[in-house]
């Protein structure tokens, strides 16, 4: 007589990596699930820290040969452009999101050229050259002009789309975003170039701090919590991902990750046709970073246990800070 009965015995499917594995096959970590998302600063030849993202930096675009080569011979598919305005001069509409000084619109036809199988997603926003630090153009009250915002928006990402991005992602949260952008598209025969990968589900989270250092980008009055989600409105979530989709975004966004799991699952059970983004974002990846500096943990085992959860959770594709780390961690040295 055993103590336990054979059919509850789980360790018997556990005792080896392989065996491991096996039991968890749909949340596989690889390069296809990884998207690198990079600051492009619009001094040509800076590598800048970024004080609150230690190991991430600012790069201007003469490093980004160099920075990108290792990462593409290790595997790297895809990464996500930001671009940083230091010299250039803001205004109210963004002019220079898509001016031909734009760090965006001079890296990604080089990056073409440099790496035609690399996949290039460029995030569309006006924060980063407007006045005010909105995603949006204002009214004179200082309220958000719907109409006018969706105008601007969907002229830069055509700007993106017409330089060479292949993934054009809206970041700003404005109602008819990806509509607008979609007629665009179609209006100049891009419509099967460029794909549309909607932030679908953001929400007004405190962990986006260091990436507004990172971005330099910052609103200089108020806050953005009238165009991105609260943190506890699962309804509101939901509606966001139903109107990008009747929209015709290409594929879905969830940001932050770990915080909003839940929102992730319910987001791909409701729409499983869509391939599903999750922004590990910048105080996820900072808190990851110092925990482990601190020597509270290992951060190579608990950076893969937070990515497998979130596969788990339904993410397709991961953006993340720590994608050169992952690349060098499914890259382990042979032992024999
Ligand atoms: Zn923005």
């Amino acid at each position: 007589m055993t103590d336990v009965k054979a059919e509850h015995v789980l360790h018997s499917g556990i005792f080896h990596p392989t065996l491991r594995q096996w039991q968890s096959p749909n949340v596989e970590i690889t390069v296809n699930n990884l998207m690198y998302p990079i600051f492009v600063t619009d001094e040509a030849n800076a590598k800048e820290t970024i004080a609150s993202m230690p190991g991430v930096f600012r790069y201007g675009v003469d490093h980004l040969r160099k920075m990108l080569q290792p990462l593409v011979s290790k595997g790297l598919q895809s990464i996500l452009l930001f671009g940083v305005s230091k010299h250039l001069k803001k205004d109210y509409v963004g002019s220079n999101a898509d001016s031909a000084e734009n760090p965006i619109m001079q890296a990604v036809p080089l990056i073409r050229q440099w790496f035609p199988e690399l996949l290039i997603a460029c995030d569309v926003c006006l924060c980063p050259y407007t006045i005010h630090g909105h995603c949006g153009v204002l009214n004179d009250d200082g309220t958000l002009n719907n109409r006018a915002s969706i105008e601007r928006i969907s002229e830069i990402a055509l700007a993106y789309a017409k330089a060479g991005a292949q993934i054009l992602a809206p970041s700003d949260m404005m109602d008819g975003r990806i509509g607008a952008i979609k007629e665009k598209l179609a209006a100049n025969g891009l419509l099967n170039k460029v794909a549309v990968l909607s932030y679908a589900v953001k929400f007004a989270s405190g962990f986006y701090g260091p990436f507004r250092d990172a971005s330099q980008s910052a609103p200089k009055f108020g806050d953005r919590k009238c165009y991105q989600l609260p943190p506890g409105s699962n309804g509101l979530a939901a509606r966001a991902a139903a109107r990008d989709v009747a929209e015709g975004a290409d594929m879905l966004m969830v940001k932050p990750g770990l915080p909003y799991l839940d929102v992730v699952r319910q987001t791909k059970d409701a729409h499983p046709e869509y391939p599903m983004f999750v922004y590990q974002v910048s105080g996820e990846y900072a808190m990851l970073y110092h925990g482990a500096q601190n020597g509270a943990i290992h951060l190579e085992n608990v950076l893969k246990e937070v990515l497998l959860s979130m596969r788990r959770a339904g993410a397709d594709c991961i953006i993340t800070y720590f994608t050169p780390l992952i690349l060098d961690m499914l890259h382990p040295k042979s032992k024999y």
